[in-house]
C-alpha cells in the first residue's frame, strides 16, 4: 500500500511538473496574462506551483504515458477521465489555471483548475482518488506552515485564489476547504497545529449560512485554550477582492478584531429578537442553551453560562438544572 501511494505521489509530482511548464511555454500566454489581470506575481506564483493544463484533450496524458504511467494509473489519480461508452480516456483539465492541492509534507496530492473565462463548472477538482480525501484537506495549509513554523493562528477562507491574494500581500497564514463546508475532521487536524482559527466568509448569502454550519462543528471542539473566531466580509467581497481594495493592514485588522465564539453565539441567537419581550428571551435562551449543551465541559461554558444569566436575568441555576435535560436528551 506504500507502495502504491508512492506511486500516486510522483505520478502526481510530475504533473504538477507539467502544468508549471506548460504555463511558461507560448501556449501559457493566455493563462500568464489572467494571472497578471488578477494582480498574482511570478513568486507567489512559484510558491504554491501554480501552472497550465494545455488546450488539448490528450496533452498529460501523452507527456505520462511516455513515462510509463498507464492509463489505468492516471484514470485512479483522476488526471484522465475513463467515458465508459467508447472505452476512451481524456485529459480531465484541460485550459485551465492549475492550483496544486499538496498534503502537509508538500506532496502534490490533487488539483483544483479554474477556467481563464467564464466557463462553466468555474473550478473542476480532482476526484476522491487513494490519496485525495477532500474532505479533510485544506488547500494553502502546506504553504502557511512552511511560512511560519510556529504557526498559531490559521484563517479559513473560501477559495483558491483567496488563498493565494492573501499570501501575495503577506498574509501568510489562509487555507481554505476545497468546495465543501469546515468539517470536524479539518478543524480536529487544525487544532493540532494551532490555537486559534478564524472563520472567513464570503460577504454574501452562502457565507452567512456556512458560518452557522461552522459554528455548528466546531462547538463540541471548543475545549479550554481554543479560540475561534468569525470575521465577516462587507457585502459582496471576498478576501481576495477586499485585500486589494483596502491592503494588508486593514485586512489584517479585520483578522485581528474578528467576533470571537462567545459574541457570535449570543449575537446569532439574538437575531430579530426583541428582548424586552419575554416570549423573544425564551427563544434567545433556548437557543444559546442548545448551543452550550453541544460544548464540552470547560471553564468556556462555565462563562457562557453566567453571562447568558446576566443577559436574561434568570440565575444560572436554572438554567443548569435546564441545560443537563438538554444534553440527556441531545444524545
Ligand atoms: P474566483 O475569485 O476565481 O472567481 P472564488 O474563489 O472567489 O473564485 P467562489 O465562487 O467564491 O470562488 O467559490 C469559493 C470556492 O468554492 C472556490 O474557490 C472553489 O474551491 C469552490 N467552487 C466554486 N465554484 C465551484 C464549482 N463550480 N465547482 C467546484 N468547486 C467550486
Ligand atoms: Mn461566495
Ligand atoms: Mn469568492
Ligand atoms: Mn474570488
Amino acid at each position: 500500500r506504500e507502495r502504491k501511494r508512492k506511486e500516486g505521489v510522483n505520478l502526481l509530482e510530475l504533473a504538477a511538473s507539467f502544468f508549471r511548464e506548460r504555463l511558461k511555454m507560448p501556449e501559457g500566454e493566455g493563462a500568464r496574462q489572467y494571472l497578471e489581470r488578477r494582480g498574482l506575481s511570478p513568486d507567489v506564483q512559484q510558491i504554491f506551483g501554480i501552472g497550465y493544463a494545455p488546450d488539448d484533450w490528450e496533452a498529460l496524458k501523452r507527456h505520462l504515458t511516455e513515462r510509463g504511467i498507464s492509463d489505468a494509473v492516471q484514470v485512479e489519480y483522476g488526471l484522465l477521465v475513463h467515458r465508459e461508452e467508447s472505452g476512451r480516456t481524456y485529459d480531465r483539465f484541460r485550459d485551465r489555471v492549475m492550483f496544486p492541492i499538496r498534503d502537509v509534507k508538500g506532496r502534490t496530492i490533487a488539483f483544483g483548475g479554474r477556467v481563464l473565462g467564464d466557463a462553466k463548472p468555474k473550478y473542476l477538482n480532482s476526484p476522491e482518488t487513494p490519496v485525495f480525501h477532500k474532505g479533510r484537506e485544506l488547500y494553502g495549509l502546506y504553504e502557511a506552515r512552511q511560512a511560519d513554523h510556529r504557526l498559531e493562528r490559521v484563517v479559513i477562507v473560501e477559495g483558491y485564489t483567496d488563498v493565494v491574494a492573501l499570501a501575495q500581500f503577506g498574509i501568510r497564514n489562509a487555507v481554505a476547504t476545497l468546495g465543501t463546508s469546515t468539517s470536524e475532521e479539518h478543524l480536529t487536524r487544525l487544532f493540532r497545529m494551532v490555537s486559534e482559527v478564524v472563520f472567513c466568509f464570503d460577504g454574501d448569502r452562502a457565507g452567512r449560512q456556512a458560518a452557522t454550519r461552522a459554528l455548528e462543528t466546531v462547538l463540541p471542539l471548543m475545549i479550554d485554550g481554543r479560540q475561534v473566531r468569525f470575521l465577516f466580509l462587507p457585502e459582496g467581497e471576498d478576501p481576495d477582492t477586499l485585500v486589494r481594495r483596502e491592503g494588508a493592514e486593514a485586512f489584517q485588522d479585520r483578522i485581528t478584531c474578528a467576533n470571537p465564539l462567545s459574541e457570535f453565539l449570543f449575537d446569532q441567537a439574538a437575531a430579530g429578537r426583541d428582548l424586552a419581550r419575554i416570549e423573544d428571551r425564551e427563544r434567545y435562551a433556548s437557543q444559546v442553551l442548545a448551543a452550550l449543551a453541544r460544548l464540552p465541559e470547560g471553564v468556556l461554558k462555565s462563562l457562557l453560562l453566567s453571562e447568558l444569566s446576566r443577559r436574561t436575568g434568570v440565575e444560572a441555576s436554572n438554567f443548569s438544572a435546564l441545560l443537563a435535560r438538554a444534553k440527556a436528551t441531545a444524545v
